[in-house]
């Protein structure tokens, strides 16, 4: 069947990418006066954000009126072990709390406090209750809210579009290739201004809380492109996904769970987050099991209390590996996890609080939360690195190409708190929608793509189609992802490192071989061919970064450098560029400056 050539739709403005990030990217870049085509590879409303339980972190001081932007700063750093860069953290804590109002303005129906203000939950790191949520769902209520007003403002939105190629030209980029995944054709979007909000790389591992969506490809559309990747060792493993039943394995059990009270007991019984809190944090958590416990009843009341939060709320890393080290050392559970309780609170409490964990365990383990313990095991969740950024703009190092939203690297540094992703979303995506919008308003002329690039990329989409022989795509996909986890998982040596290297190498002539079966209508081997040559790239960025970063901090934790390096390590991002020779090189870059009036909201860390 002959395929038709590619229509071409221009903007000012293209967003790849429709979860939060996205959609408030192209409200902004509308708002700006720019014409907006915002793409996804899935339906309008089913992206990651969607999926987002726990709430969003802004200090609106709603609960604890203690709480300041400042304080914000200071936990969001603390968390990411220093190595975020702070103009983003900034930001990020300065206009948060606008962005949360502004939803709320949009039409979001919050949580409530008794006299009517937006209700905030605490979450690991968090020194204040700070999440503003809908009790489990609160990605759903913020994604309807923004794609209200996103269809409201006129935005041409083009759905199960998935883009596979930018196209540059001019030493900036003008615009993306791709294809309709109905029926396979091929389809140009010139473009003034590109905005990546494409989200993570969960799919590079076996164990994941995210969909088939999350693989890597704005992280490597823009390293294609020639644009930076910085701290892509940083993965983030959340301590508590399902570990039964098999198909369900890495299912997302909401840190809400340990937010509202939940304890984490290993197989004897014993609440193991005592042992595991860091010394030089000890003092922010309670010292007994009564203090957290008086903690959890004033929470569950609406009332301030005196007592510090229980040792379940560390932060996700020290969770994470608190739980593997619980299972490896043998006081693991019947399924390979720990136990997660929190039916000694009142069952309705825990039901209107926690409704979609409920229901998730009810459907899908058979059960019931407020009669006994989950069993959760750490869950592969989301990429603090990311494409290089100018904190004010969203810029990358492309001109014409800009990141928001997970894609983007340095907000988190090397770990990542609970309930900052759907406020950075919020921050930078309006951010990045501005910046690109004001870049597109300073290029003269219509958008323009070369359509030799377009050839060459239809040329791309067609070989696999083409094959007589190859590899099948989810052969190939199983291998990457239980390499990956075996050899870079939560905890990494430079043996395995080196070993998953090799791996890489063997997996790219596999993927570079490819072949697919059947036609271009609504084929998913088709699209994971594509997606592969994604994961691969952020694969190797992952590998190469961890094997660099020769000491451990945050969620990079190396078996042979178990000490934090401040003096090696501390001031430096690691940077993952393509080289002249096509090939991927690994080096540093010095932190950003701190200015001192940030520094010293720092205190002694
Ligand atoms: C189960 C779960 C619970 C979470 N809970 C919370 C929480 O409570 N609080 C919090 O702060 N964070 C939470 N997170 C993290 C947070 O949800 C994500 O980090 C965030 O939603 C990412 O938003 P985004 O806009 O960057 O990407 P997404 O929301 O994932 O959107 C990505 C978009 O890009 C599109 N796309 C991708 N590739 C292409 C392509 N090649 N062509 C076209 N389109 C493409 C997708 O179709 C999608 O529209 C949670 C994550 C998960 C998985």
């Amino acid at each position: 069947m002959a395929i038709p050539d590619p229509k071409s739709h221009p903007y000012d403005v293209l967003v790849i990418g429709a979860g939060g990030a996205g959609l408030r990217a192209a409200i902004e870049a509308r708002a700006a006066g720019a014409t907006v085509g915002l793409v996804c590879k899935s339906l309008l409303g089913k992206a990651h954000t969607v999926m987002a339980e726990g709430g969003v972190a802004a200090a609106l001081g709603n609960v604890a009126a203690t709480d300041s932007w400042q304080i914000h700063f200071r936990d969001t750093m603390v968390g990411g072990k220093l190595l975020n860069h702070p103009r983003m953290a900034e930001l990020h804590a300065q206009e948060a709390p606008a962005r949360v109002n502004e939803l709320e303005r949009w039409g979001a129906v919050f949580d409530r406090t008794r006299d009517g203000r937006i209700l905030q939950r605490p979450f690991g790191g968090h020194s204040h209750p700070r999440l503003a949520h809908v009790g489990d769902r609160t990605g759903l209520e913020m994604i309807r809210t923004l794609q209200d007003q996103a269809v409201a403002a006129g935005i041409d939105v083009f759905m199960e579009c998935t883009v596979t190629h930018l196209t540059t030209g001019g030493g900036g980029v003008t615009g993306a290739v791709g294809y309709w995944r109905a029926t396979g054709y091929p389809v140009v979007f010139p473009a003034k201004a590109v905005i990546l909000a494409t989200g993570g790389i969960g799919k590079a591992f076996e164990i994941t809380s995210n969909s088939w969506e999350y693989s890597g490809d704005g992280q490597a559309l823009a390293y294609e492109a020639g644009a930076e990747l910085i701290d892509m060792e940083f993965v983030q493993f959340h301590p508590t996904g399902m570990v039964w039943p098999p198909g369900v394995r890495g299912l997302l059990v909401t840190e809400a769970v340990r937010g509202e009270g939940g304890i984490l007991r290993n197989s004897q019984g014993e609440r193991f987050m005592w042992k595991y809190l860091p010394e030089d944090r000890r003092a922010e958590y309670a010292a007994t099991d009564d203090e957290a416990s008086k903690w959890v009843t004033a929470l569950s009341q609406g009332r301030e209390t005196d007592a510090r939060r229980p040792p379940e709320l560390s932060t996700r890393d020290n969770v994470a590996r608190a739980i593997y080290t619980e299972v490896k050392e043998g006081r693991g559970s019947p399924h390979g996890g720990v136990f997660l309780d929190i039916s000694y609170l009142p069952a309705d409490h825990v039901r209107r609080k926690l409704p979609s964990m409920y229901e998730q365990f009810k459907e899908l383990a058979d059960v019931d939360i407020t009669a006994g313990p989950m069993e959760v095991g750490p869950t592969t969740h989301y990429v603090m690195g990311g494409i290089r950024v100018v904190p004010d703009t969203g810029a990358t190092t492309v001109p014409g190409l800009y990141a928001a939203g997970e894609v983007a690297g340095g907000m988190h540094g090397a770990n990542r708190l609970g309930g900052n992703s759907l406020s950075d979303l919020l921050v930078f995506g309006a951010r990045t929608g501005a910046g690109a919008a004001a870049y597109a308003a300073a290029q003269a002329g219509d958008p323009y793509v070369d359509p030799h690039q377009v050839h060459a990329a239809e040329a791309a989409l067609d070989a696999p189609l083409a094959r007589t022989d190859g590899d099948d795509p989810y052969a190939i996909q199983r291998d990457l992802q239980e390499m990956m986890q075996r050899l870079v998982g939560i905890f990494r040596v430079e043996s395995d490192l080196d070993e998953a290297l090799t791996a890489l190498d063997a997996l790219r002539a596999r993927i570079d071989g490819v072949r697919v079966v059947g036609g271009r209508a609504y084929n998913p081997g088709w699209n994971l061919a594509f997606e592969l040559r994604n994961l691969l790239v952020v694969s190797e960025a992952i590998t190469r970064s961890a094997r660099q970063r020769t000491e451990s901090r945050g969620a990079h934790s190396r078996i042979d450098f178990p000490a934090t390096d401040d003096a090696a390590w501390g001031h430096r991002n690691s940077v993952i560029a393509k080289g002249p020779d096509g090939a991927m090189t690994t080096t540093t870059a010095p932190l950003p400056g701190m200015p001192d009036a940030l520094r010293d909201l720092l205190g002694s860390h």
